[in-house]
């Protein structure tokens, strides 16, 4: 019933087993100049529970830029075979560094993310991630193995020689990000297959914030079942957190990592239940362990017991960014709101971009958003109607009334990998 009978573990052994591994975790990470130095006077005495984290100091992103390349590697680099990069588009870029113990754990941990949302051996998984620095092309391979699939690594790109794969080999799960999944639903449909006829039944998604309506989405145009799957790099890769068959919030490993929820602002834990940025410790990482790693992603833990069975708590999907955050008006607005409310409109296609634009001294949102071909008319009443609707949907889910502007399909440019949904323009254009 589970791939690692870990999964239902009691919670108090499992608690316990938390407890274990974040002491052992400390001692190794002392033996990083970074957290020989941050750590330095705590007395590993202390940590009796898993509570007990609080105790420890947060890592950042910037931690982690200004100790490029080396500086968190617990080991010789000789001990280390193989190196990622986070998908950060600005700035120093951030390293990982993994033994390969570690690549192990992580196969492991991804091979019961996808035995957990129904993928078995005598699946067929094709990967559409891109194979590079990304931990989702490596990442999800060696995971799609350890559980005995056979792996096609199709990679990015390519629609047409994806479809053919996916009929000569009879794809049955594919990997995917939720923005190309729209896409290439049409691009199926446009070869001349309905998307019924395919072999496929399940999508994993993830990498990039959706929202439940977009998974609708993707289930109904694909025909498929798509299921949620979270991860970053700094905390291996995809296969931290996943949903299992009842699609209720994501499993998220407490044998591998232990998570908080806290107020961004306070750094304090928030109230059980509530939206908080999540703060992630590695505790199965030997070559480079991470303690309270500031994520900057919001999501709350969801509460109570989950039917399949398995003990480790559930997270919900990823609302958006803690750096995410606009603020526009006075107003908070995170992208995730606004695709909500697109994706709950039926004249509404697949893409969208929110641009931030000056006129005159204020900032104001554009929002481009692609109509689908048979709302796209010549009558501009109509149009216009539509136009106003969408705005207005807009401000009573933001609170401001954005420009909205309506794009013939495929008009706005998709990003290769994850999808870019806001565009700073303020004193560029
Ligand atoms: P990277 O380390 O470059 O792969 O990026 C990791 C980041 O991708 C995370 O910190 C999240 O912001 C985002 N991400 C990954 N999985 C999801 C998901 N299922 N839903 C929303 N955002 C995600
Ligand atoms: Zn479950």
């Amino acid at each position: 019933m589970y791939y690692d009978p870990v999964e239902a573990m009691d919670r108090v052994a499992l608690e316990q087993l938390q407890a274990e591994r974040l002491r052992e975790t400390i001692e190794i990470a002392r033996r990083s100049p970074f957290y020989a130095e941050r750590l330095k006077g705590l007395n590993p005495d202390e940590i009796r529970t898993p509570a007990d984290v609080v105790k420890l100091p947060f890592t950042t992103k910037d931690d982690l830029r200004n100790q490029y390349p080396h500086g968190l590697l617990a080991r010789p680099l000789d001990d280390f075979v193989r190196l990622h990069a986070s998908s950060g588009t600005t700035g120093t870029p951030v390293a990982i560094f993994y033994t390969q113990k570690d690549l192990d754990t992580w196969a492991d941990l991804m091979a019961r993310s996808m035995y957990c949302c129904g993928c078995r051996r005598s699946d067929v998984l094709q990967n559409t991630s891109g194979y590079g620095l990304f931990t989702g092309g490596l990442g999800i391979h060696y995971g799609s193995e350890r559980l005995g699939m056979l792996t096609i690594p199709a990679g990015a790109g390519n629609t047409k020689r994806q479809i053919k794969m996916i009929l000569d080999h009879q794809v049955t799960v594919l990997h995917i990000i939720p923005s190309f999944a729209l896409y290439f639903a049409q691009k199926v449909r446009e070869a001349g297959y309905d998307p019924e006829d395919m072999p496929w039944r399940i999508a994993l998604i993830g990498a990039e914030p959706h929202t439940e309506q977009a998974r609708a989405k993707i289930e109904e145009l694909m025909h498929i079942k798509a299921y949620n799957s979270y991860g970053l790099s700094e905390m291996n890769g995809p296969g931290v957190a996943f949903e299992c068959v009842h699609q209720k919030g994501m499993h998220l490993w407490e044998d591998a990592y232990i998570a908080e929820i806290i107020n961004p602002e306070t750094g304090e834990h928030v109230a059980e239940g509530e939206v908080g940025e999540l703060v992630m410790t590695t505790l199965k990482r030997e070559g480079m362990p991470i303690i309270r790693y500031r994520t900057r992603d919001l999501t709350r833990f969801i509460p109570g017991k989950c039917e399949c069975g398995r003990t480790h708590r559930r997270i919900d999907r990823i609302t958006g960014r803690a750096d995410d955050m606009m603020i526009l008006k006075g107003v908070n607005i995170y992208p995730m709101q606004i695709e909500q409310c697109l994706m709950a409109m039926p004249e509404v296609g697949q893409n969208y971009l929110i641009e931030l634009i000056r006129e005159g001294v204020s900032d104001q949102m554009r929002v481009k958003v692609e109509i689908k071909d048979e709302y796209f008319v010549e009558d501009m009443r109509a149009l216009q109607g539509l136009q106003k609707r969408i705005a207005k949907n807009l401000c009573s889910e933001i609170l401001v009334t954005p420009r909205v502007e309506l794009c013939q399909s495929e008009s706005i440019p998709k990003a290769e990998g994850k999808a870019v949904r806001v565009v700073d323009l303020r004193g560029k254009e």
